[in-house]
């Protein structure tokens, strides 16, 4: 698997979304809620609920093709088809999936500690470092405080992927259950979710932890989505627990295939309309651009 991260990555279209020109509030009603409490465990303050946020959505459209680049797999197989529109479970990856930007680098970089973090980033990625090691070390870098990220997420609003709640409101509608997995921050994700409409328990990620006056303790070891191949140990669980009979993984990295083994997901769809990570789709059972692919072929 480590030679997975080692591929190219390229970025595909960055300046299709630059943050301040979007549209500010695509969705409606906007999001005004108050965020669901999250307990920290034992010794760590109770989360206090977040100000109110406003998610930004992207209006365009991703790029179809990656010039130079020719797949295979961008037409799903008959069996492909009937596994994606009879499965009872679908988990999705959250950065640069469910959400256009990578969590814990905007929180680096809001937190000042952009460029240090990115150069663990770099390592992460390459495999040589294990998940919870380089996990660890960035967050000793950005060390952000509860109000940091609340600060973040309010002045740098998730932008969520083109097309995503749309796909997600018809899986939910043909009584889908939907997952988030994710090797980022479930309080950053928590107001994602919300927009999305799916509950707190359905979602996988790392708790960070604060202490009584939100100061930066530390990260809840016990997640599986903090340790290497958490996520298919996340999704494994999933399955286990739902006992669901065709469940489907959807992301765009190395980690998310790794999902896709007995016990886990049944398939593996690669969505690339933000990063394409070449070696990661040319192992996936679908490789797909716009999640209005995979919204079409449910009709
Ligand atoms: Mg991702």
């Amino acid at each position: 698997m480590a030679g997975l991260f080692n591929t190219r990555v390229s970025p595909i279209h960055p300046s299709y979304y630059p943050r301040l020109s979007l549209p500010k509030v695509i969705f409606s009603p906007s999001i005004s809620s108050r965020l669901p409490e999250v307990s920290l465990g034992l010794a760590c303050s109770t989360m206090t609920p977040l100000r109110p946020l406003t998610l930004m959505a992207a209006s365009l459209e991703p790029a179809k093709t990656i010039s130079g680049t020719q797949f295979e797999n961008t037409q799903p197989s008959k069996e492909v088809l009937e596994i994606w529109c009879n499965a009872d479970a679908v988990c999705f990856d959250v950065d640069s999936t469910v959400c256009l930007d990578e969590g814990i680098d905007e929180l680096a970089d809001f937190c000042g500690a952009g460029r240090a973090v990115a150069e663990w980033t770099t390592k992460a990625m390459s495999g040589s470092v294990p998940f919870e090691a380089a996990l660890a070390a960035r967050l000793s870098l950005i060390k952000p405080s509860l109000s940091q990220v609340q600060d973040c997420l309010e002045k740098r609003a998730p932008r969520i992927s083109p097309g995503i709640s749309d796909l997600i409101k018809k899986l939910k509608a043909e009584n889908t259950d939907v997952y988030l997995i994710s090797g980022g921050f479930r309080q950053m994700i928590n107001p994602v979710a919300v927009q999305l409409g799916i509950s707190p328990e359905n979602i996988f990620a790392n708790q960070l932890l604060f202490g009584s006056s939100g100061e930066f303790l530390g990260f809840d070891t016990t997640e599986p989505t903090s340790r290497s191949g958490g996520k298919a140990t996340a999704v494994q669980q999933i399955r286990k627990a739902h006992g669901y009979k065709k469940l489907v993984m959807i992301g765009d990295g190395a980690t998310d295939l790794e999902a896709r083994k007995p016990g886990g997901a049944d398939l593996f769809i690669c969505y690339a309309g933000i990063q394409m990570r070449e070696a990661v789709a040319a192992k996936a059972d679908w490789l797909v651009f716009s999640f209005q692919e995979l919204l079409t072929s449910l009709s």
